[in-house]
């Protein structure tokens, strides 16, 4: 009699246990849908609630330029998704530095960052042709290859494994060749020259004979100044200004043959992306488009009289490559990729998208654009003389 007492008594037990442990469960899925800290794990999140997302980047926090794109992003996001998607943007150094924005994305330590893909070219040499590489395409012939041409569904499949999902995130334009202390009248005066220039132009810049250093935005200052490097490139006279680079260094040099039309990023954690609503999925796609397009605009809009503070205010002294130089850094350039494709077959087969899209636009760009840049300043005259 006694033992089937003792039973029902032990199966009760497991049973308030057993409810016990769904209702504990239970109250810890809530809790952890309703206080997101960590990156989603694909958890579908109902509609009204409020996502807290964390963007890194490799910019010093409100950067002029590139340091606002981001914020011109997250400000896109919250109002289109009327406050469901909140994005808090946070400097180079704020979470971790700039150099580790792509691992703490695919990490999770953060769910988005915003950054330039040849920073990464030492774990993914093929990222270089998601920024810049040298003599190659414009601003408007990166966005034409990215999201018309091929090169979107390329950069996907590179940061794939990475479980990263890539997005357009903002072009400066044709950037400046960069700051001297002396003036590059042929290669000889480009030998033994420190200079911080990243991706694959650096390696360019050290095969012409200088020696190419990779150095976050925020320290290029006190690097330029303490004379740990003698020259520097950063963007272009807004952002340059913004940098305070004219109150170090005298020469300011163009074209900017080594970063055409540098194509900033934002880096999405994949797991995250898929873990949203659909409608908040879209929205971060059409907003870092947007965002993409506005970082274009601003520095259109806004190099030109940066430039000219930096000649008439603070006495800049701007001056063109020699074609001589041109023309070498050109051969080191061709020299610099036909190594990178050898070594790296993703790299030789997003060389050879990238390079049939600039062959084509090239043909195209040659008879519109500048041949109309070309009959302006023919029938208005020159502003600016090499
Ligand atoms: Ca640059």
């Amino acid at each position: 009699m006694n033992a089937p007492t003792r039973n029902n008594r032990e199966a009760l037990a497991v049973l308030i246990l057993a409810a016990l442990l769904v209702l504990v469960l239970a109250l810890w899925t809530l809790d952890r849908v309703r206080d997101r800290d960590t990156v989603a794990t694909g958890t579908a999140v109902s509609t009204g609630e409020v996502i807290h997302w964390k963007l890194v980047t490799t910019w010093p926090k409100n950067l002029p330029g590139l340091g606002h794109t981001p914020e011109v992003f997250a400000d896109m996001v919250r109002e289109l998704s009327a406050g469901r998607l909140d994005i808090r943007v946070y400097g180079a150094g704020e979470i971790v530095p700039a150099f580790e924005v792509f691992d703490a994305v695919s990490s999770g330590v953060a769910e988005m960052g915003h950054g330039a893909s040849y920073y990464w070219k030492g774990k993914i040499p093929s990222a270089v042709f998601f920024t810049a590489v040298p003599f190659g395409m414009t601003a408007q012939e990166m966005n034409g290859w990215l999201h018309y041409g091929g090169g979107m569904e390329l950069w996907e499949e590179v940061y794939a494994p990475s479980g990263i999902v890539p997005l357009a995130g903002g072009s400066t334009g044709v950037q400046m060749a960069g700051w001297f202390n002396r003036e590059i009248n042929s290669l000889e005066d480009v030998r033994g020259l420190r200079m911080r220039i990243p991706g694959l132009a650096g390696e360019v810049f050290s095969g012409a004979g200088g020696e190419a250093v990779r150095i976050p935005g925020g320290e290029i200052y006190t690097a330029l100044q303490t004379g740990v490097i003698d020259a520097v490139e950063w963007v272009g006279p807004y952002n340059d200004l913004a940098l305070g680079l004219h109150e170090i260094a005298e020469y300011y040099y163009y074209p900017g043959w080594h970063e055409p039309g540098a194509m900033l990023e934002f880096t999405v954690n994949q797991k995250a992306l898929a873990s949203l609503p659909e409608d908040l999925q879209a929205i971060v796609r059409h907003a870092s488009r947007a965002a993409n397009q506005d970082m274009l605009d601003e520095f259109t809009a806004r190099n030109n009289r940066a430039l000219r503070e930096m000649i008439e205010v603070h006495g800049v002294k701007l001056r063109r490559l020699p074609d001589e130089v041109l023309e070498a850094l050109y051969a080191g350039s061709q020299q610099a990729m036909a190594k990178l494709v050898a070594d790296d077959p993703v790299a030789a087969k997003v060389q050879q998208s990238f390079a049939a899209f600039l062959r084509d636009v090239r043909a195209y760009h040659e008879i519109s654009e500048q041949g109309y840049i070309n009959a302006r300043r023919q029938v208005m005259g020159e502003l600016i003389s090499p």
